[in-house]
């Protein structure tokens, strides 16, 4: 099973599950759902954006944030009576390989050279690099500041099959053990590399793996170990196939020693600066349309602390009022019309809903972490 079909497999997974509970009026695990179905959805969008399901899986973000939002509230609406029934995969005649190219990500000059340099060139041509080169490459940093995109332009440069899980999907109780899903998954990635197309295993959450589990006693150190012993596998130098393992993290410093050194790669990935806020806006504003009173400079000055997913939703809700209002004043019965632009006002208003998510302590710690384990 490819990335597309197991992400899409563990939207419809969460959005049941989240529905279900919903329905039962356990708001709070509902919720957590909700959010969960909410970001594989987003990361579906990012790494197909031109996927013919692109506006459908938009459509449950919406309706699913709105839900999030009243359950949030409290509005004390009993359960869910509109039905936002899970994405319903069609047949699929997509392509497997992300759409993702280096130059659809903001910045991370940084983190791209060193991706580059140890995993592009050496796959396109190991006859140079008669010494090995790494195959576990750590990204670490804030949530939503590129680290999927960057697995996945590099599953596009190298032509490689690209498998996106997360490890907390990989723990859970309802997909059975874990371990054997941790085996199960390196066991198609292999299977996948034999025919001489590499493999890449993005593994988002990595630190889940470490995560004790009350209710299954060993369970953790089953799927952490199993973890392990397949790194080794991979990292056997005179093998022919290639697979790479790209971990990602918010929490670097759960993991422990065995887990870190198994990643030769260890790569920061910070919050967008100034200038890299400023690509991010142009980027994810190519198709609004703004009032000429909006400024965007002004706005990448007032984005300090935001990560690019934080600035992606913030011109996406902007658009998404903009849009409602024209909906709810009838203008869309008028397929030539179209709605107001944006004005400086509507993104002043979405930047006072959502405030940065990371403190100055969280990067402090990034930062402390990365003088003693970064390894470009
Ligand atoms: P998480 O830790 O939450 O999984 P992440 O670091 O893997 O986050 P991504 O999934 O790569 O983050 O980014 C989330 C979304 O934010 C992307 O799909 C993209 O829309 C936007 N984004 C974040 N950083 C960038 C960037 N540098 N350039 C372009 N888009 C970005």
């Amino acid at each position: 099973m490819g990335a597309l079909e197991e992400l899409e497999r563990y939207a419809v997974k969460h959005a049941s599950e989240a529905v279900r509970l919903d329905r039962q009026g356990a708001r709070g695990l509902a919720l957590t759902e909700y959010q969960k179905a909410v970001e594989v959805l987003l990361k579906l969008c990012s790494l197909y954006p031109n996927s013919p399901q692109h506006e459908i899986y938009m459509k449950r973000v919406d309706a699913y944030r709105q839900r999030i939002k009243e359950l949030k509230g409290g509005d004390g609406r009993p359960a869910l009576e509109r039905e936002p029934a899970a994405p319903t995969p069609s047949p699929l005649q997509l392509a497997e390989k992300p759409q993702i190219r280096w130059e659809d990500i903001a910045d991370l000059e940084t983190a791209k050279k060193a991706i580059i340099e140890s995993v592009v060139y050496p796959t396109k041509r190991p006859d140079l690099f008669p010494l090995g080169w790494p195959r576990g490459i750590l990204l670490y940093g804030p949530p939503g500041c590129g680290k999927t995109l960057l697995a996945a332009a590099t599953a596009s440069e190298i032509d490689a099959n690209f498998y996106c899980v997360d490890a907390s999907t990989i723990m859970s109780k309802w997909l059975g053990e874990s371990e054997k899903n941790v085996a199960r998954l390196f066991g198609e990635a292999r299977k996948a590399a034999q025919n001489g197309k590499p493999s890449i295993i993005f593994i988002d959450e990595l630190d889940s793996l470490m995560a004790a589990r009350v209710e299954e006693v060993g369970g953790e150190a089953r799927a952490r170990n199993q973890f392990l012993k397949e790194m080794d596998g991979i990292l056997d130098k005179n093998r022919k196939t290639y697979v790479y393992v790209f971990g990602a993290t918010n929490k670097p410093w759960a993991l422990d020693e065995p887990f870190i050194r198994r990643f030769q790669k260890r790569i920061y990935v910070p919050l967008p600066d100034l200038e890299a806020r400023k690509q991010l806006i142009k980027i994810y504003s190519k198709e609004l349309n703004f009032a000429p009173d909006v400024d965007l400079e002004r706005l990448a000055i007032l984005t300090e602390g935001y990560a690019g997913s934080d600035i992606r939703d913030l011109l996406q809700t902007a658009h998404t009022k903009v849009v409602r209002e024209f909906f709810q004043q009838g203008g869309a019965e008028n397929p030539q019309a179209k709605p107001r632009p944006i004005t400086m006002q509507d993104l002043m208003e979405a930047l006072a809903e959502r405030k940065p998510s990371v403190s100055k302590s969280m990067l402090q710690a990034y930062r402390k972490w990365t003088a003693e384990y970064g390894a470009l």
